[in-house]
């Protein structure tokens, strides 16, 4: 049984406060003093700020496509019923059976950090009514999930996602729009992806073609990984996951689900393909792509580094279409389609291939630098700052530098073309010095009338100042 709930032995409250007090004690010499640091949880990362280029040009780039694709965004709670993703996923996934990080809530509730958000947005769906509006429902969504997975290069247990999902509407065209999107995604960062994809048909469908696969496969059994006997009774399609050496050349004979999808399955597929052919999405259909939930019907995609580029070849993202899960969520028959993309390994991905083919992240750049010599030019600079917040100049300060040189050089380095300095006798002036960075010419001006010197020194014209 999967919603196990581990109990952890309650160290009883005196003993703990008797050792903190022991550990504190200030008669012993600081050197006796444990000294205790914390490091993240095993498998969870920070994200630092010299990573923010990465993940903000991923941010900024994906909330452009959904608008122009016209999603919108949900975030759903992190936390949800345990027994939402048993239900959707399906117990033999591998997710539900190992990955999930499930709590008793203090009413004795089973609560779960969610793995995934595709089950969340359409438990909302359902929950909040949105079948009551114009369809489809078009929706995305960015945000941290937990998987209790083995961690290693790219695989963490707290990981961000961004995912789309397209709700009410079974069309070719919807599967070729996300899988454009993904495409797309990448592709406006300059990274070379390309799609695999499959059917895996309706559940008839499958539940004949897993059939067929168990009586291969029976024929087979003793040449197989003790993984794949296992999977040959929880969840036969999950044999053409199997990456050992041993099973490989078993899995390529095996028979393949496009042999047994209906006519009716195999032109929607078509369909999809032909809509990517035209937009030049470049795919490999893969006969084994079947993805580890229960609640995919007809196409799967994955996404991935186009081959010999990136790291160990993991896939980015993934997705499909789901028509059964609106229902087994308890609302009406619902078709729907979605996919998700990691952000933490397509950030990997991303430093690699530029430094690679030595590409660069656009750096913020800034128009000027305001430089502050003394005490109280450091509060009146403060404030003249806070003034020129809104005025739509990009402007770089660095108030804890006292050296007016230092301050200099590090203009230089930003290549503005001006810098504000201001001094003891501006201060007392009501002036600032304008400094051009590359004639060295100064001018002063009144310190009230800064932002219209600076937009007319830099060409930057609100409309009804023209
Ligand atoms: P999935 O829904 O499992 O196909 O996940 C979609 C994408 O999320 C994957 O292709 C990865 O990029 C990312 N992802 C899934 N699991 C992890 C993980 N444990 N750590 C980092 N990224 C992950």
């Amino acid at each position: 049984m999967m919603l196990k709930n581990k109990k952890t032995k309650k160290e009883p409250v005196k003993k703990i406060v008797k050792d903190k007090v022991k550990k504190t004690d200030d008669s012993k010499s600081s050197a006796d003093k444990v000294k205790k640091t914390w490091t993240a949880l095993r498998g969870m990362h920070d994200i630092l700020p010299k990573e923010e280029k990465y993940w903000k040009t991923m941010y900024n780039n994906v909330a452009k496509l959904a608008e122009f694709f016209q999603f919108g965004r949900i975030e759903t709670p992190i936390l949800e019923e345990a027994s939402l993703f048993v239900r959707s996923i399906g117990k033999t996934s591998d997710v539900v059976e190992k990955e999930m990080y499930l709590f008793e809530d203090n009413d004795g509730s089973k609560v779960c950090l969610r793995p995934e958000a595709t089950a969340s947005v359409m438990r909302a769906y359902v929950s909040d009514g949105l079948w009551n509006n114009p369809q489809p429902v078009k929706m995305w969504y960015w945000g941290p999930m937990f998987r209790h997975d083995r961690p290693q290069a790219g695989r963490y247990r707290q990981f961000t996602q961004v995912g789309f999902e397209n709700i009410g509407v079974q069309d070719p065209a919807a599967d070729a729009e996300l899988i454009l999107v993904a495409y797309n995604f990448y592709k406006d960062l300059g990274l070379p992806v390309e799609i695999h994809i499959n059917s895996i048909g309706t559940p008839e469908e499958r539940e004949r073609y897993k059939n067929e696969l168990l009586n291969y496969y029976r024929t087979k059994k003793s040449y197989l990984c003790e993984e794949c006997r296992k999977r040959m009774l929880k969840n036969p399609l999950r044999l053409l996951d199997c990456k050992e050496e041993q099973c490989q050349g078993i899995k390529e004979e095996a028979p393949q689900i496009i042999d047994w999808l209906s006519e009716a399955s195999k032109s929607y597929f078509m369909k999809v393909l032909e809509y990517l052919d035209e937009l030049g999405v470049p795919y490999i259909l893969r006969s084994s792509l079947v993805r580890g939930l229960d609640y995919y019907t007809h196409t799967v995609f994955e996404i991935y580094p186009v081959s010999g580029e990136g790291p160990a070849q993991s896939a980015l993202g993934g997705g499909g279409r789901y028509d059964l899960l609106a229902e087994e969520l308890g609302g009406k028959p619902t078709s729907a389609s979605g996919m998700a993309l990691g952000i933490d390994r397509s950030v990997i991905y991303m430093k690699e291939y530029y430094q690679q083919n030595q590409l660069r992240v656009e750096k913020e750049s800034y128009e000027i630098f305001f430089a502050q010599l003394g005490d109280r030019a450091k509060g009146r600079a403060l404030k003249l700052l806070d003034e020129l917040r809104n005025s739509g100049i990009k402007i770089a300060f660095n108030l804890y530098k006292n050296s007016l040189k230092t301050q200099l050089d590090i203009a230089n380095e930003l290549k503005v073309p001006y810098a504000l300095i201001l001094g003891q006798k501006e201060v007392q002036e009501g002036t600032v010095i304008i400094r051009d960075m590359e004639s060295g010419i100064q001018e002063i001006v009144d310190q009230k009338k800064i932002e219209m010197a600076l937009k007319k020194k830099l060409k930057k014209f609100d409309e009804e100042d023209k």
